[in-house]
């Protein structure tokens, strides 16, 4: 058996660790007889693995206790709707940034709910860049502020977490939870889909803060409301019970390699060996901005666009595989999210040079 390394966006490669652990446990759960995907979601065992995968999620992200964190289904782009449906409550008007692709389409689902104030527009920069922090005007009466911290297709992360005062600041973390330590207390809600960086797809996880429960007019669907989630430990129906447990495996691994802090250090390190062997030629280069690229998604563009597909191919050789850039932008992208080793990173940076050298 051989495994490659696989720098897909998402659904994204998971720790081996966690998919031996996985297989090893697939037939007979802990002395149950069974695989964690037979099991009711109300019997004793299962409860038992759906409770500590919360409990170790809160442990890493150091959750506080008046969040409520809710193991949904629909991907986040469900999330583009539940949040204006869910926070609006008697408002009309929510501030939105304009970032990239996700964010744009969160903005275009919003806007069925209520008016969007597009509080900033990177657009021109063909979203290579994020707005200044003191650019950023919010409207006070806004329900909530909407922003895409890492936007994954053109590989832009906000350096900083925008200041909203008291309107609530909502986050879609789909390519950037668990990447790194954040205070979880500045945000009101924060979603992820939990195929790149937590599990795998079909688990969406929402952290949401008390207060904001229960906003959600009368004539919503009950599955679309937070607060039947949260009143009912997301078990209102069947949860997505085998990604939740294989999220739980994740969780685990994470808090033994040293908790967020511990991946925040390893996160850096690979992305910036990564960007410096970027910079360092004058054979591939970056389209985005320095202050804001992201330690998660690491697109490069080629001098010559003609040698894309033969670089891709030729990589795949070497089982470096899904390097191709999103076919929006072009180019090439390495998603290197916590499961992708540092090795993994050495093994591309080694080969981008061989590729270099024989094209010259
Ligand atoms: C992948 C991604 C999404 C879409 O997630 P789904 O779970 O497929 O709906 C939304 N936002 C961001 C930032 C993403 O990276």
């Amino acid at each position: 058996m051989s495994r490659v390394y696989n720098f897909s966006a998402g659904p994204a490669a998971l720790p081996t660790e966690v998919l031996e652990r996985a297989r090893d446990e697939m037939l007979d759960w802990n002395g149950s007889g069974m695989s964690v995907m037979e099991m009711s979601h109300r019997g004793k065992d299962y409860m038992s693995i759906a409770a500590k995968a919360e409990a170790d999620l809160r442990e890493l992200m150091l959750i506080p206790d008046n969040y409520k964190v809710l193991f949904l289904q629909g991907g986040a782009s469900s999330q583009f709707a539940m949040v204006p449906i869910n926070l609006l409550g008697d408002k009309t008007t929510a501030d939105y940034l304009l970032t990239g692709q996700w964010s744009k389409k969160a903005i275009q689902e919003a806007k069925r709910y209520c008016d969007v104030n597009i509080v900033a527009d990177t657009s021109d920069s063909k979203f290579t860049t994020v707005p200044a922090e003191a650019d950023l005007k919010f409207n006070p009466d806004a329900a909530y502020v909407h922003y895409t911290p890492n936007e994954t297709i053109v590989g832009v992360e906000f350096p900083y977490i925008p200041d909203t005062g008291d309107v609530p600041l909502v986050a879609d973390m789909s390519s950037t939870i668990l990447s790194s330590q954040i205070d979880v207390s500045k945000f009101a809600l924060i979603y992820a889909g939990a195929q790149k960086n937590i599990g795998p797809a079909g688990l969406t996880i929402v952290i949401i803060r008390e207060d904001l429960l229960g906003k959600a007019k009368d004539t919503m669907p009950v599955m679309l409301d937070y607060k039947t989630h949260a009143d009912n430990d997301s078990m209102y129906n069947t949860p997505p019970t085998y990604s939740w447990y294989l999220a739980g495996l994740v969780f685990e691994r994470l808090l033994k390699m040293g908790g967020l802090s511990s991946m925040a250090g390893i996160n850096q390190k690979k992305a910036e060996k990564l960007y410096s062997a970027i910079d360092a030629s004058g054979f591939y280069s970056s389209p985005v901005e320095k202050n804001c690229r992201s330690l998660m998604n690491v697109p490069f563009v080629l001098a010559n666009a003609d040698l894309d597909a033969k670089f891709i191919e030729e990589a795949a050789k070497q089982g470096l595989v899904n390097l191709k850039g999103h076919r929006s932008v072009g180019g090439m992208r390495a998603s290197i999210y916590n499961a992708m080793t540092e090795e993994g990173i050495d093994a591309l940076i080694s080969f981008m040079s061989t590729f270099e050298n024989s094209q010259s």
